[in-house]
Formats: structure tokens, C-alpha cells, sequence
């Protein structure tokens, strides 16, 4: 991991009146590249192969200038030119997933994030370990197939999107289906409603919210994702019968749809969303800025919480002029607008070198 004395030196050298947002062409970069113009910052498009023609398409979102890298790999060869343009990154979801964890922890330009939050975001097992040693309840994991009494959920490992999840509703169906040649996991398939919770956490911003160990925790939006084929699944008969045809569910994102959730459930979301963000400082130095609890809601009223995405989310992006949340906060904001804002916050209280790593 790039040394943060590395990353402040570099900032040191940087015209604090001329900061450039730069990020890569895709998933979320409309918004961020909106609110920051919003907010008054030079942006930054960074892209290997990606037709970058669309932002023609949607000018108060094309960033001032996209710089084209033979491959992701490149960036790390020419930071100078970031560096000249007083660039500060922020990692998104396709971001990270393209450049891999580990180079993105050794990319030398400043980034919007506490680089070690990656390392505890991509190993099931250490998340787990923060979201448990949190108090905060997950799905059930078995160890020992033979003990599955109730339908599970087969993850392997790797499986992006949930490809090849498949569910298991006893042991004899675990056996017929699993592949043993890749490692997995099972957790309890928790039925209920799924809401990916977008909050934001300022370490600095001293009124709303308050959090115990200090700064502000705000909800900007929710979403439901919509997942193919899973979510359509059910229209073609039973699950058993599918899958004597080979037919298997998959939950490969493809769309996001603004929800809402009961107005009761609000305490005890804040409430996670808390011991998260508190857990996160004892365990690694902290994780701030955006990230998303996805979670299912049980018809008990509770949430298990299946994984949590520490940084912006493709999720946030229906909502660029606000939300139902936001509106209540910052009438019309996005994501994107939240963090150009913490940014122009930080600058003016001196700030702005701890929110980056
Ligand atoms: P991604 O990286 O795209 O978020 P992933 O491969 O890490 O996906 P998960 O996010 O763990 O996979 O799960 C994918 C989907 O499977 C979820 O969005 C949800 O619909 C469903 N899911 C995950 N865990 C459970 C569970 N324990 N019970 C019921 N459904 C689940």
C-alpha cells in the first residue's frame, strides 16, 4: 500500500485552489463528474478502451478532460501527468473491480478512501469479522454441509455478480448440485426484502447526525437492484423443475430502483450503519465518504446484512438530483454532489489532506 506520508507529500505539492476530480469513465461517473463541476472542481476522465462518446450525449456531466491509457496498468506510469493537474481519484466500484485491490492500493495519486478498507472489503472472512465483531447480524454460514436444515445460498468464491450462486434447500440438494473443484460458501438464504442503504459519513461535519466516536452520519438514498434472472425467475415455474432443465438463477445487476423503506426502520438502519463506521476505526483507521449496507429485511422486521461496498455505489446513480433522503438534507443532491461538497468543506478547514490516502 502506498505509504500516506507518500500521499501527503504529494498533496503538499498541489494548488489547493485548483483541485482536479478525476475518476474512471464508468459506473458512477456521470454523477461524480456532475456534482463536481456543481461544486466548481476541474474533472478528470480516465479510460483505457471505453467509448467515451456518451457524455457528449449529457454535457452538465462530461468531464473538462479524458485522458486515455493503453491500459489500466499505464496510469501507474504516468501519475506525473495526474500529478500536474492536482488530480485527486475517486474509486468506485468498476474502478477498483477493473485495476484489482491490490494495484489500486499502490496507485501513487491521492484517493478518496482509506486504502485499507480494501483488503477487509475483499475477503469474505475479515468482512465478516467486521461486521459480527460490530454486533451487526449476517446471514448464517454453515461449515458443515450435512447440517443444512433450511434453504442456503451457495456462494463460491470469485463469482462476480453472483454468477453460479445456486440455492440449496437441504443437504441431498447441496450434494446433487455443488462444485467441488472451486472454493464457496454457504449462507442461509435469508428471505425477505433487499435494500442497499447509501449512506454517507463526514469524520468532520459536527451537526446532524452525530456518531460516538465523532462526525456525521447521513442517508442519502436506497435502492433495490434489479437482478437478472432471479427477479424473473419465478414467472417460469417452479425452482426444482428449472433446474432438472438446467436452468439456474443468477444475480447479475442490471438495473436500480429508488426505494424507500418504513419509516420504523430507520432507527435501526442508522443504528448499523453506526457500529460500521465505529468498528471500522477500531479495526483499520476508519472507512468515510459513501459506502452501501445491503441488507434484506425479514418479515420479522430485521435486518441481516449481506456485505457492505465501501465506497460510491452504481445504486446512487437514480437519484442525481436528489432523493427522498438527500431532499432532507441537501435539497437535490446526488452522491457525486455530497462528495465534490466534503471536499470544498475539507479545503476550507484544512482538512482535506485526511480525507485522502
Ligand atoms: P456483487 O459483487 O455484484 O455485489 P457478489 O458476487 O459479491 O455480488 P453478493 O452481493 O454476496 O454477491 O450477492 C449477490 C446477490 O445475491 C445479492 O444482491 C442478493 O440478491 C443475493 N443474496 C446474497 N446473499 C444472500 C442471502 N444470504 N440470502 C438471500 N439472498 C442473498
Amino acid at each position: 500500500m502506498v505509504p500516506k506520508k507518500k500521499i501527503d507529500s504529494i498533496l503538499t505539492g498541489y494548488d489547493k485552489d485548483d483541485i482536479t476530480v478525476a475518476t474512471l469513465c464508468s459506473h458512477s461517473s456521470l454523477q461524480i463528474f456532475h456534482g463536481a463541476r456543481k461544486a466548481g472542481f476541474k474533472t478528470l476522465g480516465l479510460t483505457v478502451s471505453h467509448n467515451t462518446k456518451y457524455y457528449d450525449a449529457f454535457p452538465l456531466a462530461k468531464p473538462d478532460e479524458i485522458i486515455k491509457f493503453r491500459d489500466l496498468d499505464e496510469i501507474d506510469e504516468r501519475v506525473g501527468e495526474l500529478h500536474d493537474r492536482n488530480a485527486v481519484v475517486i474509486p468506485h466500484g468498476s474502478f477498483v473491480e477493473y485495476m484489482g485491490p491490490k494495484k489500486f492500493e499502490e496507485l501513487e495519486v491521492p484517493a478518496y478512501c482509506n486504502r485499507a478498507v480494501l483488503q477487509w472489503e475483499s475477503d469474505r472472512d475479515m468482512e465478516r469479522q467486521w461486521i459480527t465483531s460490530a454486533g451487526v447480524a449476517m446471514p448464517r454460514i454453515y461449515t458443515d454441509a450435512r447440517e443444512i436444515k433450511e434453504p442456503v445460498l451457495v456462494k463460491y468464491h470469485g463469482a462476480k455478480g453472483g454468477r453460479g450462486f445456486f440455492i440449496a434447500k437441504d443437504y441431498p440438494d447441496f450434494k446433487m448440485y455443488i462444485d467441488n473443484t472451486q472454493p464457496y460458501t454457504i449462507q442461509e438464504y435469508v428471505l425477505g426484502t433487499r435494500y442497499y442503504m447509501h449512506f454517507f459519513y463526514s469524520p468532520f461535519k459536527e451537526d446532524g447526525y452525530q456518531v460516538s466516536r465523532g462526525g456525521s452520519l447521513e442517508l442519502l438514498s436506497i435502492d433495490r437492484r434489479d437482478e437478472s434472472n432471479i427477479d424473473e425467475l419465478y414467472k417460469m415455474g417452479s425452482y426444482d423443475d428449472l433446474k432438472k432443465h438446467g436452468l439456474y438463477p443468477s444475480f447479475v445487476v442490471t438495473g436500480n430502483i429508488p426505494v424507500v423503506i418504513r419509516e420504523s426502520l430507520l432507527p435501526k438502519a442508522f443504528d448499523m450503519a453506526e457500529r460500521i463506521v465505529n468498528r471500522s476505526y477500531e479495526l483499520f483507521g476508519g472507512m468515510w465518504g459513501p459506502f452501501c449496507l445491503e441488507t434484506i429485511v425479514t418479515d420479522k422486521l430485521d435486518f441481516k446484512l449481506f456485505e457492505i461496498s465501501t465506497r460510491i455505489v452504481a445504486g446512487t446513480n437514480p437519484f442525481i438530483s436528489g432523493s427522498p433522503y438527500a431532499d432532507l438534507i441537501y435539497p437535490g443532491m446526488s452522491t457525486g454532489g455530497r462528495i465534490a461538497k466534503e471536499f470544498r468543506d475539507g479545503l476550507a478547514a484544512g482538512k482535506f489532506i485526511d480525507l485522502m490516502t
